[in-house]
């Protein structure tokens, strides 16, 4: 096992892991009966702080979900006296009413430390420059770059999403060592310095890609046209502090989550029962130090897997996969579920096309459903060759998917890039 040295990072055994969880959990759920919120969901399944006695008495308490937040607007499932909060943050509310939530002192001291370990277990020091260009403001990414950052003791230069021109001059000027960035900013940074020719010019050595999922062949674009040695997949959500729960180190077999500050359960979204280990289902998290705003097996509605492997850095730090995708997002496709990342993880196999894929579900007139996948042909490659990679990727498909799918080869960049998440399935049925 190779010496563990990080300042941040903590190496626990198993067993103490286990204990701190049990202890974690237990105050966790003696925090949520000061909320009126918890008390009622507690109270329909007859639940008092008592029951708690091991981890797996984790199975007797309510689910909780984002309904729960918008229901307690503006200070949902709120455990602690109002002016004990100091700071809130909101999410981008994706879909419906926009979710607040509170933190108090600790909290956020919490939430530098979880983005601090993933800094860290990237290979940065206090030696290193981050240019952020995640979103600063309500949301939690900026804060979140900048707090954990600067912990870290890295210069930290708070430039925020878009602005690609800035973002360039300061990268040649201030000469930051990472970058930390949506995979679609990075991937047009990426794009902008390979085409002004700025490579030479900037000293990135490293990327750190959150909020959405990136394919390995995004990943390979991004990294190759930067230069860079190595880029790592940030994972988080506003309702965990933000973003840093999880990250991959340089090893790239998993993304280490933090144990000792919450519990990962994976579950079949339709029947709500934990999958067999190592298998695809909803996130399901519950807090272990969170003090506003508690998490009692908060369902994420994303896709991953805990992995079963221990990881070669030989931290002991459990590992989730990739986020798959969202539960809501489950395509129903002539009775098989399907998610977008099991198509991003079959393209990445061809290095004749690029990382984009579009979905687009359809229905005819017999009622029989038709899945058209559009997806580009790398760079500098001619169209010649289209039909014959799309029967292999056909084939390919049909094997990992098992189902029948189209596959639609387009021009390289041709699909819509953008700052935010991509939207990758487009169904008219
Ligand atoms: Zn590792």
């Amino acid at each position: 096992m190779p010496k563990h040295i990080y300042r941040f990072i903590p190496n626990f055994s198993d067993s103490t892991l286990a204990a701190m969880q049990l202890e974690g959990l237990k105050q966790t759920v003696k925090r949520a009966f000061a909320s009126p919120q918890y008390q009622a969901l507690f109270a329909q399944v007859g639940l008092t702080p008592d029951d708690i006695q091991s981890l797996d008495d984790l199975q007797k308490l309510p689910f909780t979900d984002v309904e729960d937040l918008r229901r307690g607007y503006p200070f949902p499932l709120l455990c602690v006296p109002q002016k004990d909060v100091v700071r809130i943050h909101a999410s981008s509310g994706t879909t419906g009413k926009r979710k607040i939530l509170a933190y108090t002192q600790k909290d956020t001291e919490t939430f530098a430390l979880q983005m601090a370990r993933c800094f860290e277990l990237a290979g940065l020091t206090n030696e290193d420059r981050l240019q952020a260009a995640v979103g600063y403001g309500l949301w939690t990414a900026g804060a979140g770059f900048q707090a954990g950052s600067e912990k870290l003791g890295m210069l930290t230069i708070p430039v925020g999403p878009g602005n690609l021109e800035l973002h360039l001059q300061l990268l040649q000027d201030l000469k930051a060592t990472c970058f930390g960035a949506t995979a679609s900013m990075a991937l047009l940074l990426a794009e902008e310095v390979d085409r002004c020719g700025l490579r030479d010019k900037i000293a990135l050595k490293s990327m750190i890609c959150g909020s959405e999922t990136r394919s390995q062949k995004m990943r390979e674009t991004i990294e190759e046209k930067l230069g860079l040695e190595a880029s790592y997949d940030i994972a988080g959500m506003t309702e965990m502090y933000g973003p840093g729960t999880a990250i991959d180190c340089k090893y790239h077999e998993g993304l280490h989550y933090w144990a000792d500050l919450f519990i990962i359960e994976i579950i079949d979204p339709q029947t709500l029962k934990p999958v067999p280990q190592g298998e695809i289902g909803e996130m399901v998290v519950t807090s272990l130090r969170k003090e506003a705003v508690p998490l009692i097996r908060y369902r994420t509605h994303d896709l991953s897997r805990i992995l079963k492997k221990r990881c070669s850095c030989g931290l002991n730090m459990p590992m989730h996969d990739k986020i798959l995708g969202r539960s809501d997002d489950m395509i129903i496709y002539r009775g098989v579920n399907l998610y977008p990342g099991q198509f991003a993880a079959v393209i990445g196999q061809f290095p004749e096309l690029a990382g984009e894929y579009q979905i687009e579900l359809s229905r005819d007139e017999h009622a029989i459903d038709h899945l058209l996948l559009t997806v580009e042909r790398a760079q500098g490659l001619s169209q010649d060759n289209d039909i014959n990679l799309a029967t292999r990727l056909e084939h390919k498909l049909h094997q990992a998917l098992l189902a029948r799918v189209d596959v639609q080869i387009t021009n390289y960049a041709n699909l819509p890039r953008t700052f935010s998440k991509s939207k990758r399935v487009i169904d008219k049925r």
